[in-house]
This record gives C-alpha cells, sequence and structure tokens, in this order.
C-alpha cells in the first residue's frame, strides 16, 4: 500500500486530504503541530473506517524535526511515496505594520516547511526512482493580495520552488505539483464575517467559497498516477475568482 505524509493535517485542507488519501487505502501519517487531540481524533476516525492512520508531532520550520519526522513515517508504514506539503500559516497585515520576525516566520513555515520536507523524502524517493509531491500555494501567490504581502510572497516562492524542484527531479521518476486555492471554508477564513465570505462568493464565477474537501480532491488528483504525465503544475482550485 503506499505511504502518504501530509503536513498540518489535524485540521482544514490538511485534514480533508488525510481522510480522503486513508479512504484510498493509502497509509497515512498525519502529521501536527500543536493540535494533539484533532490529530488523534482525526486517526481515529480514519481506523473507524479501516484505514490506516498515524499521527506525528512536529513543527514543519525545523528541518532536523522533519528528518526525524519521515523516519518516524517510515518506520510506521515503510517509503513515503506521496509528500503534500500543506502546512502553511497567513499573515494578515498592513506591509508597513510586517516585522522582521512575522516575515521571517512566515517563509519559514510555508517555504521552509516544503524545503525541509522535501529534504528528508527526496533521497529516499530518488533511490527508488518513484515519488510524488503535491505543494499548497494560494491564488495570492500567482496575484498577491493586498495586506498579505508576506504570504503572497511566500506562496509565490511556493510556485517557483515547484516548478525548479519539477525540473530537477523528473529524471529520477518524481513529480512536484501544486495547488492554488482560492477562498476555502477554513479556520484560516475565520477572521472573515459572514458578510465578507457573502462578497467573496458573490465576485466568484461558481457563487460561493470552496471546501476543504474539494481542495482536497484536487490534491489527490496530483499526485495520483491519474496524473502521471503532469509535473511543475499550478492547479486552480478557486471557483474562478482568478483565472
Ligand atoms: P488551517 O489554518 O485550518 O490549516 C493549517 C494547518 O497547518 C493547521 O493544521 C496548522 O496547525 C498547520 N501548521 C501551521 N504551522 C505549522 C507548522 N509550523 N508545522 C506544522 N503544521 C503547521 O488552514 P487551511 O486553509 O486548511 O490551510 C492549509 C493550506 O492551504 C495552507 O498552506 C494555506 O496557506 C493554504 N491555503 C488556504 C486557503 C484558504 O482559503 N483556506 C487558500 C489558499 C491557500
Amino acid at each position: 500500500m503506499p505511504t502518504v505524509f501530509i503536513t498540518g493535517a489535524s485540521r482544514g485542507i490538511g485534514r480533508a486530504a488525510a481522510l480522503l488519501f486513508a479512504g484510498h487505502g493509502y497509509l497515512t501519517a498525519v502529521n501536527y503541530s500543536r493540535s494533539e487531540a484533532e490529530a488523534l481524533s482525526l486517526i481515529d476516525e480514519i481506523r473507524s473506517f479501516g484505514g490506516h492512520a498515524v499521527a506525528i508531532q512536529g513543527d514543519v520550520s525545523d528541518f532536523a524535526r522533519c528528518a526525524e519526522m519521515i523516519k518516524e513515517a517510515e518506520d510506521a508504514f515503510g517509503p513515503v511515496d506521496t509528500l503534500i506539503n500543506n502546512a502553511g500559516i497567513s499573515c494578515d497585515k498592513l506591509f508597513t505594520d510586517t516585522s522582521p520576525e512575522d516575515w521571517s516566520r512566515t517563509f519559514a513555515v510555508n517555504v521552509g516547511g516544503a524545503y525541509n520536507c522535501c529534504r528528508a523524502v527526496l533521497p529516499g524517493m530518488i533511490s527508488r526512482k518513484r515519488g510524488s509531491i503535491v505543494n499548497v500555494s494560494s491564488m495570492w501567490g500567482v496575484t498577491g493580495g493586498s495586506c498579505e504581502v508576506a504570504y503572497s510572497a511566500s506562496k509565490a516562492a511556493v510556485i517557483g520552488f515547484t516548478k525548479a524542484l519539477a525540473k530537477e527531479i523528473g529524471p529520477s521518476g518524481i513529480r512536484v505539483n501544486c495547488i492554488a486555492p482560492g477562498v476555502i471554508d477554513t479556520d484560516m477564513n475565520s477572521r472573515l464575517s459572514t458578510d465578507d465570505k457573502a462578497a467573496l462568493a458573490g465576485e466568484t464565477p461558481l457563487c460561493r467559497i470552496g471546501t476543504p474537501e474539494e481542495a482536497a480532491e484536487a490534491i489527490f488528483y496530483l499526485a495520483s498516477d491519474k496524473a502521471r504525465f503532469i509535473t511543475g503544475a499550478v492547479l486552480n482550485v478557486n471557483g474562478g475568482i482568478v483565472i
């Protein structure tokens, strides 16, 4: 059975992805940073339908810990064939209020997390000549978002990272893609009021915001062999709000 490692999987898009992969028979390593109770309840839910999952605690911005986490997943389930770099943080501020610490932390998690986890899984994937990586960018990484300069820049970096790595490791049989979600109904958007969400839905050709499950379906597709001739792609999952 294939093994997947999903970062930031205790809630939101990562959680929906964990349920989807596990439901398709993947041995699923659920990374979480602080939400142990939510991660353990997700593991219970996956086991309740006969799926296989383990929870692995760790901060993706920690290079050494990422290496340990991949080893823990491989000790539990065997080689990690699929890596989903989903963990991310927002940084909603005027640029002139964005501190050096805000800037560094946003990049350490959103870009550094993908770097750290890829560094940890790739030696094994390259030696096996097999693997699939999906990174989670954002529509703001494509268009830039006002009052989200650090976040937008970090998500643009994820796109550059995806494309460059796809070129470098394609010959080793490994694909690297990313999704660029629009507005998805998760805790990350909990600051939005009902009116804000209605306004965003009104700007969206499909007339609503997205669900975590819809983002997870796109991740699953890109990760799977159904997308076996796709690498370096940025898949919009945004209801058409950005085309
Ligand atoms: P969320 O806040 O519910 O989930 C983010 C997850 O990442 C959480 O489980 C959190 O604990 C985890 N995380 C944060 N820092 C971490 C760290 N250092 N180490 C390990 N885990 C960490 O939000 P979400 O919407 O599910 O976000 C998932 C991804 O989707 C993020 O990368 C986000 O930037 C991206 N995204 C979300 C939207 C949206 O509208 N919700 C749009 C575009 C992109």
